[in-house]
């Protein structure tokens, strides 16, 4: 696996591979890899001739100073994970790299109602932070494939519509892999390392509390499950900031079930600082 830092470095080394037809895989990351990630580098190698991986932890998408600073890195792990998925490109960027005139003189992008709602209302900036880093990477990288995690699922719904914004929706294909878990159904992310032992074991009611609004769509009124899964988040020691159902394809906030809909739920709740979100597509 080759390391680049610099985008003239990285499409320097990615030209001609491009020109002798070579077919290019691209999953950016923030790092701290998991097994969820890595997930995504070998569904990315199994469909492309090239996997170029980026790791970069973007300021300008945390809404939450905090949240940042603590905010886990493990370089040296994460390169010999890359390298064991079979990951050929790593790119690793400065902030200066990413931001030559700082985030101020970046090109931002404007989700509308994607970022009034869910995320977008809990973490005001962030996905125009999002916005800004993506765009930046698409464009050093020009791949034919993107792959995403269905974990970020609004996260997906809002690049997907950077592509339409920056009208390359027809030359970027969007990958969205299924969400790896714990055995105990916790989402993998790379915040669960702050968890502690003493909370690890309460952190997969958030998954029992998507399965539960699952199995109950044929017998219940949403408003009830909703209820019961928040103080059930409140006992096991969470505090819920949303437990909402959405139309899979348009996220439309929806105030009940409706057969017939493809239907997604979300949760974003914290334990202790550490602040986790999940979602499940409704069968
Ligand atoms: P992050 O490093 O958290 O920015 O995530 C980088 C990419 O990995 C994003 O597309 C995430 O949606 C995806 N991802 C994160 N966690 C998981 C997971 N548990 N399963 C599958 N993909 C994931």
């Amino acid at each position: 696996m080759i390391i680049l830092k610099k985008i003239a470095d990285l499409q320097h080394y990615l030209a001609p591979q491009k020109a002798a037809g070579a077919r290019l895989g691209f999953v950016p990351t923030m790092g701290a890899l998991h097994s969820g990630h890595t997930s995504l580098i070998q569904q990315a190698k199994a469909a492309n001739t090239l996997v170029i991986c980026s790791i970069f932890v973007n300021p300008t998408q945390f809404n939450d100073i905090k949240d940042f600073e603590k905010y886990p890195s493990s370089i040296d792990a994460d390169i010999e994970m890359l390298i064991e998925a079979g990951c050929d490109v790593l790119f690793l960027p400065s902030v200066a790299e990413m931001y030559p005139g700082g985030p101020a003189n970046t090109p931002t992008f404007n989700f509308g109602y994607l970022d009034t709602i869910l995320e977008g209302a809990q973490r005001p900036g962030h996905f125009k932070g999002v916005g800004q880093v993506v765009a930046t990477l698409l464009n050093a990288v020009q791949p034919h494939q993107l792959y995403l995690g269905q974990k970020d699922y609004q996260q997906c719904m809002v690049i997907k519509q950077l592509l339409r914004l920056m009208g390359i929706q027809d030359k970027i294909e969007l990958v969205i892999c299924p969400t790896r878990r714990e055995a105990d159904g916790l989402a993998m992310s790379s915040r669960n390392r702050r968890l502690s032992e003493f909370v690890r074991p309460q952190a997969a009611t958030i998954y029992q509390c998507l399965v539960s609004i699952e199995s109950k769509q044929h017998t219940s009124h949403f408003e009830t499950v909703r209820k019961e899964c928040i103080e059930l988040l409140k006992d096991k020691g969470f505090d819920p900031e949303y437990v909402s159902l959405a139309k899979a394809d348009d996220l439309t906030l929806m105030g009940d079930y409706q057969p017939n809909t493809p239907t997604v739920a979300l949760i974003a709740a914290k334990l202790g600082d550490v602040r986790l979100i999940d979602n499940l597509i409704l069968n």
